[in-house]
């Protein structure tokens, strides 16, 4: 994309989701939002050595899983919460290849901020979540590397984490992609796969934009498949082929998900917390942020 049909492309999706006042619902456009983690304001996890970080990793392969979904015949938007500005020249360059739209909103830390169209669902990072609603989006795709504790070359609990309602098909080809041909099939894991969680948080937990997303229908998956910390992971992302090939499969794992999509489940009430979740009405009631709707049942 040009740098001039770039800017027009951010601009529209910022009045867009500005000027919007209906609450859109997924799978009407049929396509796939993928969200590239964090921002080069706030890069997230990385190897000691800082040689992979983990939303530099996905601006960069991004591109590779949405050829796999566009090759397959569904259309394909990949965006970044950042400003797009600060990106080094490698960096601008893998933006332009994989058309990255920049929905300038970074948050500072771990700022919470509520839901546009679900403003009683409060987190960081929701504007991406926003971004997929207002595309109608068949799914989101959030493109993450997990990280945890020290540096270490034992199987980690690889995880494909969904939303609660409409993720878990997706997460779950994912995850079968990944442990048909990735893990433990040269990305070394001791032998254990990669599995699918619902995460279901309340309305003040910091991921709460994946219950944004399935508010509106949207399936909603977080890829934590990779542990930086993980030495084997490391060494086997590091590598330019193998990262190509652990995009593509993520992409597969969409596609496969596409062609069998599920129905949707969609928030019936705005005004009542979400069907059957257990203490969120009291969550809701002592949300503390500017603009975040309280639930008073
Ligand atoms: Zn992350």
């Amino acid at each position: 994309m040009t740098r001039l049909k770039q800017i027009l492309s951010a601009a529209l999706a910022a009045l867009a989701l500005a000027g919007c006042t209906g609450v859109p619902s997924g799978g009407g456009s049929g396509v796939v939002v993928l969200d590239i983690g964090h921002c080069v304001e706030s890069p997230g996890a990385a190897t000691p050595g800082r040689n992979l970080e983990e939303c530099r990793f996905w601006y960069k392969y991004s591109y590779d899983v949405k050829r796999e979904i566009e090759r397959a015949g569904y259309r394909c938007t990949v965006c970044n919460r950042g400003n797009g500005t600060g990106l080094d020249a490698e960096l601008a360059a893998y933006s332009r290849r994989a058309g990255v739209v920049h929905l300038r909103r970074p948050g500072r830390g771990a700022e919470r901020y509520p839901s546009r169209y679900h403003p009683d669902r409060v987190g960081s990072g929701v504007v991406s979540a926003d971004y997929a609603i207002y595309r109608h989006a068949a799914a989101a795709v959030f493109l993450h590397h997990n990280s945890s504790g020290g540096w270490t070359s034992g199987a980690s609990p690889s995880i494909i984490i969904c939303n609660r309602h409409n993720g878990r098909p997706l997460a779950s080809a994912i995850a079968a992609e990944l442990n048909a041909n990735i893990l433990n099939h040269g990305m070394p894991n001791g032998g254990r796969p990669c599995t699918v969680q619902t995460r279901y948080v309340d309305a003040d937990r910091s991921a709460s934009w994946m219950n944004a997303c399935d508010d509106s229908g949207i399936p909603a998956a977080v890829v934590e498949a990779a542990f930086l910390n993980n030495r084997g992971h490391a060494a086997f992302l590091a590598d330019d082929a193998n990262a190509r090939r652990y995009a593509r499969a993520i992409g597969r794992g969409i596609v496969n998900y596409l062609r069998r999509p599920a129905p949707r489940h969609i928030r019936r009430d705005e005004n009542m917390p979400d069907e059957g979740s257990f203490g969120y009405a009291a969550e809701s009631r002592r949300l503390s942020v500017p603009g975040a709707k309280i639930l008073r049942r």
